[in-house]
């Protein structure tokens, strides 16, 4: 049985076909700049051993409609049409309505429809994804797989602001917290790596791609996180600022003219490690960069790996007891420099580097960084989609799971 997994963004669809019980992928791709003129979509048809093969194909302003019905055409080619059995989706926000995932029925759409507000960049694209899948494959369950769900487990006192009641009683003003398929999903791998039951441990999970967060997970459950009521707060991200003090919205209102809209629109898109660096948001490239000697870059690079080791130990007090810290996503997975920078600023945790170890966790190679007889630390890749498909599988078929 396979599952088609989809993620949309506002311009682009992430697909992928998958066993949710093995983590088999068949195909997978990608479409980009949906709606414009340069529409392409790229497919990649897994193959035996080193097999396969790779096509991209013109959309000529197509979007998702445009988009999933090449993905119908190559599940037609490749004979899978009939073995799809469900469409799980990448949903990012689910307020407090979702703790869980969700079949899609005219009233769970609605509500992922009244968490727009929340999230007015993410949910609307989520919700065209949704109704391009609907159209083309009728006949299939939907599910709704939530980036906010896992953290419904938070307790009032990590998810509460400090704020006048009523912003929080009628307007959901509180954390809601987001990667949390990802926080969830490294968490069971590292409970596997680790040998132990994932009921019985506390770890410190940080998913570092272009947008970044922290997770406290006690046995399997989200007790603290990072990111907020939206995914801006927290630590320094590609774009995105992290923490501010959020006297800076006024203050910058009032001796620069810009307005609010526009204030968002650069802690969002114009801060991060780009601003710090004055480079790129990228730290492939501020790695060579700050290594050539670029000032900025090196900046750049520090403050990020300050601010997560911040974040890191403001999950400990979460947790009381840490019994491990792992690290995911692009800058996780492969930035040896940002996780050894990281865990020189917490001895106090008990962790320590194996530096042969951390710079052979690279380019998908995950494992122990961590120094014998300390708190492990460990590198895992994480696979959104495969959790996607496994949730999805899970809902339809709970005894399968
Ligand atoms: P997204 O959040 O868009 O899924 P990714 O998880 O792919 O993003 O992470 C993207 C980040 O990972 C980028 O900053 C990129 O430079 C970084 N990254 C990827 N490969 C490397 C590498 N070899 N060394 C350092 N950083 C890397």
């Amino acid at each position: 049985m396979w599952t088609l997994v989809l993620n949309s963004g506002s311009s682009s669809l992430k697909f992928a076909v998958l066993d949710p019980a093995s983590g088999e992928t068949r195909l997978s791709g990608l479409a980009e700049r949906l709606g414009a003129e340069a529409a392409s979509m790229r497919l990649d048809v897994a193959g035996p051993g080193e097999g396969g093969r790779r096509q991209t194909h013109a959309l000529n302003g197509g979007s998702y409609a445009e988009a999933m019905r090449l993905v119908l055409a190559e599940l037609e080619t490749l004979g899978l049409r009939s073995e799809v059995r469900a469409v799980g989706h990448r949903v990012v926000h689910g307020g407090s309505r979702f703790s869980a995932p969700a079949t899609i029925t005219p009233e769970v759409l609605g509500a992922i429809r009244d968490c727009v507000p929340l999230a007015p960049l993410h949910n609307p694209a989520n919700i065209a994804g949704i109704e391009a899948a609907m159209n083309a494959f009728p006949e299939l369950p939907q599910v709704a797989v939530f980036d906010t769900a896992f953290h419904q487990t938070l307790p009032e006192v990590a998810y509460r602001y400090a704020v006048p009641e009523a912003w929080f009683t009628q307007h959901g003003v509180r954390r809601y917290g987001f990667h949390g398929i990802s926080h969830s999903f490294v968490a069971g791998e590292a409970a596997r790596m680790l040998g132990r039951p994932l009921s019985g441990l506390n770890l410190i999970t940080a998913h570092l791609g272009n947008g970044c967060s922290v997770c406290a997970v006690a046995g399997g459950r989200s007790v603290g996180t990072s990111m907020g009521l939206t995914p801006l707060e927290g630590l320094v991200m590609g774009t995105r600022s992290g923490d501010v003090d959020p006297g800076l919205h006024d203050y910058l209102a009032r001796v620069s003219g810009l307005t609010l809209t526009q204030i968002t629109a650069a802690l969002n898109r114009e801060s991060g490690l780009l601003a710090l660096s004055g480079l790129t948001n990228d730290m492939r490239e501020l790695e060579e960069a700050a290594a050539r000697g670029h000032v900025g870059a090196r900046l750049a690079v520090e403050i990020f790996a300050y601010r997560l080791a911040q974040g890191m130990a403001s999950m400990a007090v979460a947790l009381g007891r840490v019994d491990g810290v792992v690290f995911t996503g692009g800058i996780g997975e492969n930035s040896a420099s940002v996780r050894a920078a990281t865990l020189a600023r917490l001895p106090f945790l008990g962790l320590e580097l194996d530096v042969a170890a951390n710079a052979a966790a690279v380019h998908g190679q995950g494992g122990s960084i961590g120094a014998p007889d300390r708190l492990p630390a460990l590198v895992v890749n994480t696979n959104e989609e495969w959790m996607i498909a496994r949730e999805t599988a899970g809902l339809l078929t709970p005894t399968a799971q």
